[in-house]
C-alpha cells in the first residue's frame, strides 16, 4: 500500500515544530522556529504560514501527494469551528487558526488539542498501540489528557471534553489555574511538584535538593527526583507525596473507563521506572476492588520528541 502523508504541526510556548508524517508514523524531515514574545497571535500564524509554504516549496509538496495539515496546540480548542478559544500557555485568545491556515497554505488543516495529539500518536504507533480502550496523561505544566474508548477518541462537545487535569481529588485543596481547588492538575503537574519541592526546601537547608538546584541551575522535577534516587529523605518525602496523588488520580481514571492502559507522557514521565514503580506499587492495591477486574497497565510514553508532531499529522491517517 502506498504510504500516505500529513503534515503535523506542534505548536509550544517557546517553540513551533513540525514535519511530514507518514502513515506508518515516521517522521520526515524537520521544520522549527522559535516564537517571538513580541509578535502578536495572528503574526505567529502568519509566520508559521511562511515557514510551512517555504517547507512545501523545497520537500515538492502539493495537494497532490499531501492529505494535509495537522496542528496541536496546548489550550481550549473548537475542534467544530477551528478556532483556539483560549491558550494561557501562548496567551492566545479566539484565533480562529483554521481559517487563516486553510487560505494562507492551500491546504486542508485540522486542529486538536495538544494532550489529544498526543493521545492519538501514542495510540497509533507508540505505547499505547493496538489497544482500544486507552488513557494518555500529560505531566507538564499542567496536566493534559486524551482517552480513546472503544477506538474512538472521546472529544465532548466541540472537542472541549475530556480534561481530566480538572477532576477533583482534594475539597478546599490547593489552588488550580481553573479556578476550583483541589484539581489532579494542582498535584499532579509539573507546577504542582515544583511548589512543593520549593516547600521542603524551604524548611530543610540541609537537604540534597539545594544542591541539586545549584547544579541544574533552576527548578525542575528533576531537583526532587533525582535527590530522591539518591537517598535524601526530604526528596524522598517530595516525590512520594507527590506519586502518591498521580496514583489516586490514576485510579479514579481507572474506575471511570478502565482502559486497558494509561500512558504517562510530557516532562515529569522522564523519570522513567523511579516515578512508575512508586505509582504502579500505590495502583496495584486498588486496582481490583474486587477479583476477576481487568488490570490496567500503565507506561511511559514511548514516542517521546515527535510525539505531538506525529499526532497531529495523524488526524488524517
Ligand atoms: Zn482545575
Amino acid at each position: 500500500m502506498k504510504k500516505e502523508i500529513a503534515i503535523g504541526v506542534d505548536i509550544g510556548g517557546t517553540s513551533i515544530k513540525g514535519a511530514a508524517v507518514t502513515s506508518e508514523g515516521e517522521v520526515l524531515d524537520v521544520f522549527a522556529f522559535d516564537v517571538d514574545k513580541e509578535k502578536n497571535q495572528e503574526e505567529i500564524i502568519y509566520q508559521l504560514i511562511d515557514e510551512i509554504k517555504k517547507y512545501t516549496a523545497i520537500h515538492g509538496y502539493n495537494k497532490e501527494n499531501l492529505l494535509g495539515i495537522g496542528v496541536g496546540i496546548p489550550g481550549t480548542i473548537d475542534t467544530v469551528n477551528g478556532e483556539v478559544i483560549y491558550s494561557n500557555n501562548l496567551r492566545w485568545n479566539h484565533l480562529p487558526i483554521r481559517k487563516m491556515m486553510e487560505e494562507g497554505t492551500g491546504f486542508e488543516v485540522r486542529i486538536i488539542n495538544d494532550a489529544k495529539a498526543a493521545t492519538l500518536a501514542e495510540n497509533k504507533f507508540g505505547a499505547g498501540k493496538k489497544h482500544k480502550d486507552f488513557v494518555l496523561i500529560t505531566l507538564g505544566t499542567g496536566v493534559g489528557s486524551g482517552i480513546i474508548t472503544n477506538n474512538k477518541l472521546l472529544t465532548g462537545n466541540k472537542g472541549y471534553g475530556a480534561e481530566l487535569g480538572h477532576i477533583m481529588l482534594r475539597l478546599d485543596g490547593e489552588p488550580c489555574t481553573c479556578g476550583r481547588s483541589g484539581c489532579f492538575e494542582a498535584y499532579a503537574s509539573a507546577t504542582a511538584l515544583n511548589r512543593d519541592t520549593k516547600r521542603m526546601m524551604n524548611q530543610h537547608q540541609d537537604s540534597l535538593m539545594w544542591k541539586k538546584l545549584e547544579e541544574y541551575g533552576c527548578l525542575s522535577a528533576k531537583v526532587a527526583f533525582d535527590a530522591a534516587k539518591e537517598g535524601d529523605k526530604y526528596a524522598l518525602e517530595v516525590v512520594d507525596n507527590y506519586c502518591m496523588y498521580l496514583a489516586e488520580g490514576l485510579l479514579d481514571i481507572c474506575n471511570a473507563f478502565r482502559p486497558e492502559v494509561i500512558v504517562l507522557s510530557g516532562g515529569i514521565a522522564k523519570a522513567g521506572d523511579f516515578l512508575l514503580s512508586k505509582v504502579v506499587k500505590h495502583c496495584e492495591k486498588y486496582h481490583y476492588g474486587y477479583d476477576g477486574l481487568p488490570k490496567v497497565e500503565i507506561k511511559i510514553s514511548e514516542l517521546g520528541y515527535d510525539t505531538g508532531k506525529i499526532g497531529a499529522a495523524a488526524l488524517f491517517f
